[in-house]
């Protein structure tokens, strides 16, 4: 090591005398002592590192001052946070699944902020049940004889299979054997419950018969598989929920189905694919169901379970339940979901989700335009209105389409790929996605508070 590193190494000033700087006195200030000591300890260590491998360093007040406050902020922002998403996937479970109906955000602040009647029945004066906030009222909207709510659908088809088919068989179709991703996957979930899975049919092809012969006095469940995300086109057949429910009956075993995304409104009639309404599931006569709250739903994440009363009651009474009890916020944000159900068009215009998968091409078009009119004013960039394509996500109608406008972004001059990584560490952070040599916008997820963000978010990635 030459004698002008030796001396820079000499030179960094103690933790102690860094806490004596008048910026970092200000720090001090605003911020936990504890948070200020380690940004300290992590700047002078960085500058002995650059020392080391560099001969100098910049060891003035100033910059270590000014060094030691980005660290304090970076240390003391929010991990989970608010993002952009543009990517045009509408439930998208990376970036929180469904966004919260007006409804369903004040009732759950309201809940956080004051004491409640979670599990205290007003009318008896004494202790009541957390699902009585929502059963009668999913019951109303779906025709089920009863109904409960638990933290998520894996966890609603744990408990379904717990319940009903411990140490006991369950017949399913090999083409309902399902993985819809971060580890969920039927086969694991059906071990994990404690109850053995019978394999029955073909991957195309399964047929009543499948099903009947592999009954016997060991089997507790058939259960269907919604394929939420894939489809199996051609030489194809599988049994209809009504068929398996004549069968179930004729062998005293019940049915179920994890309806994976689970929606209350026909969707057909806005343009989308045809799926299944929890209505018709219920009505083909389903012993139980299961589907999420924060898919098609467009609420909290929950798991909702809805079926005959029999059944239902048997499941409250699992102990395992607590576990996967559902929790006030969510209780709050589901309930206030549920009811905007009671009037469809209501529903289609507070319902978040549901607005986004129907949003007009024109809408999309008009907030395309008044995003790149806002970018024309930033130099350094190309900037275009294309059309493109947005999905349903969340497992849900994997093969629909949902034409949309993207603002089509390409920087002059700086890196594509850097260019879209600074568009995630902005504040808020940008997400899109890079298509041949543009970072694409889609304009569907983009909100319209979103949009005086983005160019502010988009010059400071320039730089
Ligand atoms: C999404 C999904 C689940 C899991 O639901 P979560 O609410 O994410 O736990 C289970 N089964 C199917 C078919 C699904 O699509």
């Amino acid at each position: 090591m030459d004698k002008q590193a030796k001396d820079y190494l000499r030179n960094i000033p103690a933790v102690d005398e860094v806490l004596r700087f008048k910026k970092i006195g200000f720090l001090l200030e605003e911020y936990p002592r504890k948070l200020v000591v380690e940004a300290i300890r992590e700047v002078l260590a960085k500058k002995r590192e650059d020392i080391l491998k560099n001969g100098v360093a910049t060891l003035e007040e100033a910059t270590i001052s000014e060094e030691v406050g980005k660290r304090v902020e970076e240390k003391s922002e929010d991990s989970l946070k608010r993002v952009i998403n543009a990517t045009g996937v509408v439930i998208h479970t990376n970036l929180g699944r469904s966004l919260l109906p007006k409804s369903a955000i004040s009732h759950l602040i309201e809940v956080a902020k004051y004491y409640n009647n979670l599990e205290f029945d007003l009318e008896m004066g004494k202790r009541g049940l957390r699902y009585s906030h929502v059963e009668p009222l999913l019951c109303e909207l779906t025709g089920a004889e009863a109904a409960m709510v638990v933290n998520n659908n894996a966890g609603a088809v744990f408990l379904i299979l717990n319940t009903l088919a411990y140490g006991k068989k369950v017949i399913v179709s090999r083409g309902e054997l399902i993985e819809i991703g971060g580890s969920f996957r039927i086969p694991d979930v059906m071990k994990s419950s404690g109850a053995i899975l019978v394999e029955v049919g073909t991957t195309n092809r399964t047929h009543i018969y499948d099903y009947e012969n592999a009954i016997d006095e060991e089997t507790a469940l058939l259960l269907k598989v919604h394929m939420s995300n894939y489809k199996i086109v051609g030489f194809t057949k599988d049994v209809p929920l009504e068929e398996l429910v004549e069968l179930g009956k004729r062998y005293s075993i019940p049915v179920g189905e994890d309806l994976g995304s689970g929606n209350f409104i026909m969707l057909s009639k806005y343009g989308l694919e045809k799926e299944p309404t929890v209505q018709e599931v219920i009505s083909a006569g389903v012993d139980v169901v299961s589907f999420s709250g924060d898919k098609l739903l467009g609420g909290p994440q929950a798991g909702i379970v809805l079926g005959k009363k029999k059944f239902i009651d048997k499941i409250k009474k699992n102990p395992i339940n607590r576990a996967l009890r559902i929790d006030k916020f969510t209780l709050a944000a589901l309930e206030s979901t549920l009811k905007l159900y009671r009037d469809e068009g209501l529903a289609i215009k507070e319902i978040p989700t549901l607005r986004l998968l129907t949003i007009p091409k024109k809408t999309l078009y008009m907030r395309a335009r008044r995003l790149k009119n806002r970018l024309s004013k930033i130099g350094g960039l190309s900037v275009q209105i294309k059309e493109g394509i947005s999905r349903v996500g969340g497992g849900a109608l994997p093969i629909q389409t949902l034409p949309t406008f993207v603002v089509a972004i390409r920087p002059i001059g700086t890196s594509l790929v850097r260019f879209e990584e600074r568009l995630r560490y902005g504040k808020p952070p940008i997400i899109g996605r890079i298509e041949g040599d543009e970072v694409l916008l889609d304009m569907r997820t983009v909100q319209d508070e979103d949009l005086p963000l983005i160019p502010k978010v988009i010059s400071q990635s320039l730089d």
